[in-house]
């Protein structure tokens, strides 16, 4: 079969491309700045959209406002868009004034270091993977408490070694729960609302090092236990106490925790 040559030289030639337009950091429009303080006039208004179909009413100018995928927000809104995304695609966006996805970015971005290096530790140790999961909106417990919650795993094919979450109930947006392997560890303050403004960082700091010492404690206990669960009967142990089974512990220490 002959085909038409489609050498470049072929190709019509092509329109000039028009400017390319400004990046969203820089780019002006022509609205009043909700920046606390700001009389610019070059605000562009936060590009979020909640699962009702509302529009974020705020608009920033290029030093107030958060930019994410070359696309305004305000600052609740980005920490919100950029928690939620996941490999998966979009998810419904939460509710215009909700902040708990936002508060959960915060303390995340904040605590991802250590918590990667904790869990890269127990997955070299296991021949585990890491896996990170956005923030997402779940149900928990008997009452189906709906639930913010941001979660990284250590998963082999056979299914999820260690998980760490933070994660905060909507009953509950003052307090924040650290989780591991399913189990509330510790209920800490949540950073003071201050209307969807990011907390300042010594507060976030004094929180995530609380949660990550608790963390470590938790995870080299859980190791240990798997560990000697893993460990061929081992003849000095025979006679002695026998360490009880891990269900059975992990069951009492359930039950002390559960409200
Ligand atoms: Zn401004
Ligand atoms: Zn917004």
């Amino acid at each position: 079969m002959h085909l038409p040559s489609q050498g470049p030289q072929d190709a019509p030639s092509p329109e000039p491309d028009p400017p390319p337009a400004p990046s969203a950091y820089v780019a002006r429009g022509s609205v009043q700045c909700h920046g606390m303080g700001c009389s610019a006039r070059t605000g562009i208004a936060c590009a979020y959209v909640d699962r009702r179909g509302r529009a974020c009413p705020t608009a920033w100018c290029p030093s107030h406002r958060s930019v994410v995928d070359d696309t305004v927000y305000c600052s609740l809104h980005a920490a919100t868009i950029s928690a939620m995304r996941s490999e998966y695609g979009d998810t419904a966006h939460p509710d215009l004034d909700n902040r708990l996805p936002a508060m959960i970015a915060w303390i995340s971005q904040a605590a991802e270091d250590d918590i990667v290096a904790i869990l890269q530790g127990i997955c070299r140790d296991r021949g585990e993977v890491l896996v990170s999961d956005p923030v997402r909106r779940v149900l928990l417990g008997t009452g189906r408490q709906p639930t913010w919650e941001r979660a990284w795993k250590t998963c082999s094919a056979v299914g999820v070694g260690a998980r760490v979450a933070i994660a905060v109930e909507e009953a509950q947006p003052t307090e924040v729960l650290i989780k591991v392997n399913a189990q509330v560890i510790a209920r800490l303050t949540a950073p003071p609302d201050h209307l969807g403004v990011e907390p300042a960082p010594e507060v976030v700091e004094l929180l995530v090092r609380q949660m990550v010492l608790l963390i470590t404690m938790y995870l080299n206990n859980w190791q240990e236990e798997m560990e000697a669960e893993l460990r061929p009967e081992s003849t000095e142990l025979k006679g002695e106490r026998a360490p009880r089974p891990i269900a059975g512990r992990a069951q009492a220490k359930k039950r002390s925790r559960i409200r």
